[in-house]
């Protein structure tokens, strides 16, 4: 059977760490989603939707086994409909673990077949943060050393 892994987050922007973790499960998985999770009746983004998609197909151009949807449902009900049976996930810290070790708990009461794998961040990538990038970006700041793309 194949390894299908949905990578899911919000991805305002996808950075250089968001890149590590699907190019590293690449040597795990025969195929990874990253799944853009979004609302468009809730979410304000900084970076639009449509461009996020483009530029991370552009990053994985030559990866025909990457590919990039957006959603907004529930994270396991999409892995259900994608035929998903992981979901791939980094991880930086204990902040990160916190969360991530709840979060997957839920998805897996709320699918059984679901299995969580976390990948610790590479060290050059441990301070990649979506809302720092952010927070950079508006006020002018360089970000594009952080990024797979330019922007
Ligand atoms: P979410 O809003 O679901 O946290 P993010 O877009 O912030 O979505 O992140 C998606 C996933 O990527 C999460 O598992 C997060 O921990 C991980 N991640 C984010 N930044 C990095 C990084 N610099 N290195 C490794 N993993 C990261």
């Amino acid at each position: 059977m194949k390894r299908v892994a949905l990578f899911p987050g919000s991805f305002d922007p996808f950075t250089k760490g968001h890149e590590d973790i699907v190019l590293r499960g690449l040597v795990l998985f025969d195929e990874i989603i990253v799944a853009i999770g979004y609302n468009s009746q809730k979410d304000h983004r900084y970076f639009k939707i449509d461009f996020m998609i483009e530029k991370i197909q552009e990053t994985f151009s030559k990866y025909p086994q990457i590919s990039v949807i957006t959603y907004s449902e529930l994270t396991a009900e999409l892995a259900r409909k994608q035929n998903a049976n992981y979901l791939l996930r980094g991880l930086r810290n204990t902040t990160d673990f916190e969360y991530e070790n709840s979060i997957s708990q839920v998805n897996r009461y709320l699918n059984s077949q679901l299995e969580s794998v976390f990948l610790i961040t590479s060290p050059p990538f441990a301070a990649i943060n979506s809302s720092i990038i952010r927070e950079v970006h508006r006020y002018g700041g360089d970000v594009s050393p952080l990024l797979p793309y330019k922007l």
